[in-house]
């Protein structure tokens, strides 16, 4: 029977006839089918071959090449779903790293595509119409801003971190806390980096309290670097205690060594008055003595992904010889994203023209009106859904301490025929993507990272979310 069975299964040439199969050719591409297809035909196979399997085989033998279409559909649909794409996030986390962080400005976006659709002057000097370097009008405008010496690009902040190290440390010993021995989401861990660069680390004091004379006791002649790491998504309360910047670069300066700080997030704004207080800005770790910090593009600074290293002219100059430059350097989409980004500060209009410090500034008040608004819309549209308003918490994340939160006004859903983790899968696979936050069991969305555009788009969300709950038999399944 087996055989019989077997050779009811069409052939690729046949399928690849079909008007359906043809179709997805078009958007797919017919090499992408065609594999596609010879996977499910093996799959359909092993299915045969499974005598015990009787029901299963009547079922298929139906309508065999239907059937072999439906899975190309949804095989060619779940591998389209895995490319990089527009989501909505309305979870509140405004530098969601697991959503790509910063969401551009205006004028970062019209600078990416002015460089991206023709040619552009990355490592040409259009002065002398000879070869010239990356990022020269850059690193003029941030030592300008920053009053630094110098400053240079490179693709991430462990990055930054990495070619520092390896530039000032290789083959030396470089000190640092052990409270600040911290890992970062996606596996960067300083002790790996600094492993990694070639360098030896030296930790001094304990987890909660290290004292500039541990500092000082550990250094020998081999020490180079002296490393401050901001702690990020991570804090020490109680019984702590930690040098001061300045007290630290005094330290290194005494002993002819180098004080590095990691500082992450690299914020260019006075936070305090949002409440977040433990945030150090760059000019402050310049100002107190820092021989280099380093900080990302696309965290608080509101920028494309990058890592920056500003400071003294020597040291810089060292990271420029250093051979890993050329591995780690940024791209012109980089350099023009980041030139954009910068120059909003230079006109001290961040506040008003980059997404991330307009997150962070919008207040509860505006939330809670556009909250209102959008219930009034969303209970408009459904009648199978349950809204409510709920005050909660934007997190502002990317690094930041996790106890900087933001008050927000949350839109709340919940439904008798499904729960939450089912809701939130189903707008999943919106067109956009709708991302969710799960809370108490209900799903919530905030408004905080949600443009007004895109408040229609969970609109049409929503609507597809009541058809599904509509379907007989939507709440025994899972999300379509
Ligand atoms: C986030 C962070 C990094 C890594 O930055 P990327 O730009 O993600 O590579 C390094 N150090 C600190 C202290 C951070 O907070």
């Amino acid at each position: 029977m087996t055989e019989n069975n077997l050779r009811q299964l069409p052939s690729m040439d046949s399928l690849l006839r079909r008007v359906r199969v043809q179709d997805l050719v078009t958007v797919a591409g017919h090499l992408r089918v065609r594999d596609v297809l010879r996977e499910v035909l093996a799959e359909l196979r092993a299915e045969l071959r499974k005598s015990e399997a009787q029901e299963t085989v009547s079922s298929l033998r139906s309508d065999m090449a239907q059937e072999i279409e439906r899975r190309l559909n949804l095989r060619l649909h779940q591998q389209q779903r895995a490319d990089t794409q527009r989501v909505i996030n309305a979870t509140g986390v405004v530098l969601h790293t697991n959503l790509g962080r910063a969401p551009l400005g205006k004028d970062a976006l019209e600078a990416i595509n002015r460089v991206a659709a023709g040619y552009c002057n990355l490592e040409y000097d259009l002065a002398s119409g000879q070869r010239g370097k990356r990022g020269t009008g850059l690193t003029a405008t941030l030592c300008d801003l920053l009053h630094c010496e110098d400053a240079v690009v490179v693709n991430n902040c462990a990055a930054a971190v990495l070619i520092t190290l390896n530039s000032l440390a290789e083959g030396g010993e470089v000190i640092v806390s052990r409270g600040e021995l911290i890992e970062i989401g996606g596996s960067f861990r300083i002790p790996d980096v600094i492993a990694k660069s070639g360098a030896r680390m030296r930790e001094v004091g304990t987890t909660n309290r290290t004292r500039l004379a541990d500092y000082e006791q550990a250094i020998n002649e081999n020490t180079r670097v002296i490393l401050r790491a901001h702690p990020s998504n991570f804090r020490i309360v109680g019984f702590t205690e930690k040098p001061e910047l300045a007290e630290l670069a005094a330290l290194a300066h005494r002993h002819q060594l180098l004080l590095f700080e990691d500082l992450g997030s690299g914020c260019l704004l006075d936070l305090t008055s949002l409440g977040i207080t433990d945030e150090p800005t760059v000019m402050q770790s310049l100002a107190a003595g820092v021989h280099l910090v380093s900080f990302s593009g696309d965290k608080l600074l509101g920028g494309p992904q990058a890592g920056i290293i500003l400071g003294k002219a020597e040291l810089t100059g060292r990271i420029r010889k250093n051979p890993l430059m050329r591995a780690l350097r940024a791209d012109k989409l980089t350099y023009a994203a980041l030139e954009a980004t910068i120059n909003a500060y230079v006109r001290g209009t961040a506040i008003t023209d980059l997404p991330v410090p307009v997150a962070l500034q919008t207040s509860l008040e505006t939330l809670t009106r556009r909250a209102r608004r959008f219930l009034r819309r969303v209970r408009a549209v459904s009648d199978r859904l349950v809204w409510q308003l709920l005050p909660g918490d934007s997190v502002i994340g990317g690094g930041t301490t996790p106890a900087a939160t933001l008050p927000t006004m949350l839109v709340a859903l919940t439904s008798t025929q499904a729960n939450a983790d089912q809701l939130a899968e189903c707008l999943r696979h919106n067109s956009p993507p709708v991302i969710t936050r799960i809370m108490a069991e209900q799903v919530t969305f905030d408004l905080r990272t949600v443009s007004v555009n895109e408040e229609s788009e969970i609109l049409s969300a929503v609507r597809s979310l009541e058809q599904w709950l509509s379907q007989p038999g939507a709440s025994a399944n899972s999300a379509p």
